[in-house]
């Protein structure tokens, strides 16, 4: 069995073989750039932000997939519960506002970026520093939390007694390991 990686990072290749994720030229082929200025002049496909407002976040691309993850660190910024995570290519994310980082080592050991508004704490991003194309932005600060919902859970054997588990996701005890 491949070592665990840590929580919340995927291989392309793996969320497109489980379907979860179109190839990467669908991106690539977007015609909406990703500066500022071209942002304002566009629609974005998709919006979040903090709690207070001072963080706002444009994405110009779909969602590529969506976890729960239970992992013990995710029950810290879920308040208890599990934190749900929906995966972007990070050169369609626009940020404006300060948004402060956490860094911690996943138990995997992998090294992870976590940011959030200084002002009033929302957790907004997940980021692996070997990943750095891939953002995750929590759920909960979409403009439309219904935008995706998870389509596995996660580290679930760190999941607290009282859990309840979607017995119509898979799930998995920790995470999930590459298809290749
Ligand atoms: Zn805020
Ligand atoms: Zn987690």
């Amino acid at each position: 069995m491949s070592p665990a990686k840590g929580s919340e990072t995927y291989e392309r290749s793996e969320l497109v073989a489980a379907g979860w994720a179109t190839p990467a030229h669908h991106y690539k082929d977007l015609p909406m750039p990703h500066t500022a200025a071209h942002t304002a002049a566009h629609t974005a496909a998709h919006t979040a932000g903090c709690l207070c407002g001072a963080v706002r976040i444009t994405i110009d691309a779909q969602p590529m997939a969506a976890r729960m993850c239970w992992c013990r660190l995710c029950q810290y910024l879920g308040g208890g519960s599990a934190t749900v995570n929906v995966c972007f290519p990070t050169e369609y994310v626009t940020t404006t506002g300060e948004v402060r980082w956490h860094d911690s080592v996943a138990d995997s050991g992998n090294a992870m970026k976590r940011g959030f508004c200084p002002t009033c704490g929302t957790p907004l991003f997940s980021m692996a520093e070997s990943r750095p194309h891939l953002t995750f932005i929590r759920a909960g600060a979409l403009d439309d939390p219904s935008l995706i919902g998870p389509q596995a859970e996660i580290w679930t054997e760190a999941a607290p007694a009282w859990a309840h588990h979607d017995p119509d996701l898979p799930h998995y005890p920790a995470q999930i390991p590459p298809v290749a």
